[in-house]
């Protein structure tokens, strides 16, 4: 019947979204946090993603999502142009390295250590409502400065939500999810420890001022999540989960979570158009565990 088959669409996207806002950046967040109650209801309000926002990136994005690792990583500009200088590959830049602002987290790589803390300082930048785990790792933390401050001056002012979150942090949070909802729900509702960018102090989470949005799809249309998706990348972050390429990254979009790589290679990504770091670095696609 049509209309239980729009039901039914209907309730996969309302998953596909909860999903979405329960996945890498709540991993800080309480487990005893109900899955269904606060964001539940937020991500129902907001509505499944905007057909413009979807339809403004489904060429890109489906093709990408259906590509094989291997052919979604090679240089998306094969004719000639080298992805950084002299002709080196960025693949070979820091991968595995915790300390590199190329170093590449996700669920098929976890850092090396497993319980690696970086130096942390505390940004000078708005924090927002109920902001928890501010540090960051040195470079990060003045990036960010520079970049909060030349949003605000652009009238789209931003806040810090969730930096640097620890080993220990997570085994916690991870834990948490485990005992009330088994393994599977936790590894979909939080990233195993170890295995969270946010334990490299080179990501975090922005937010409104207002806390409009906040961690919600909606974040995206916020004058500070629009102004991050034209201008991060010209202080070094990027959108380190772009709508719909979960089944590279791991992660559904999250237009909150920033990740500093480094101006050069942000740049370079937005001129080329790439969407992900795997893809920019030739690695394969991690979507899951
Ligand atoms: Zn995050």
């Amino acid at each position: 019947m049509r209309v239980r088959g729009l039901v039914r669409v209907r309730g996969l996207v309302l998953a596909a979204v909860l999903l979405s806002v329960l996945t890498a950046c709540s991993g800080g967040a309480a487990p005893s946090t109900s899955p269904g109650s606060t964001t539940a209801a937020s991500t129902t309000a907001a509505g499944p993603p905007s057909a413009s926002s979807a339809s403004a990136t489904a060429g890109r994005t489906h093709i990408s999502a259906g590509q094989s690792p291997t052919s979604a990583g090679q240089s998306p500009t094969s004719a000639g142009q080298s992805p950084t200088s002299a002709g080196q590959s960025p693949t070979s830049a820091g991968v595995g390295d915790p300390t590199s602002p190329l170093v590449v987290v996700n669920k098929k790589r976890p850092l090396v250590p497993l319980d690696y803390a970086p130096p942390l300082t505390t940004p000078a930048v708005p924090l927002a409502a109920g902001a928890s785990n501010v540090q960051l790792n040195p470079v990060t933390a003045r990036a960010a400065e520079r970049m909060f401050a030349a949003a605000a001056a652009d009238g789209a002012p931003m806040a810090l939500l969730s930096g640097y979150r620890s080993y220990a942090t997570q085994v916690a949070t991870y834990n948490g999810w485990v005992a009330r909802q088994g393994q599977a729900v936790a590894d979909v509702s939080s990233a195993r420890p170890g295995y969270s960018e946010h334990q490299t102090g080179f990501a975090f989470d922005i937010a409104a001022p207002t806390g409009a949005c906040s961690l919600q799809l909606c974040f995206k249309d916020t004058a500070a999540g629009v102004w991050a998706a034209a201008h991060a990348h010209e202080y070094g972050f990027i959108i380190r989960y772009p709508w719909w390429h979960h089944e590279t990254t791991g992660y559904y979009y999250e237009p909150w979570h920033l990740r500093y790589i480094g101006v050069e290679a942000a740049a370079d990504m937005h001129a080329r158009g790439v969407a992900t770091l795997e893809e920019y670095l030739g690695l394969p696609a991690a979507p899951g565990y």
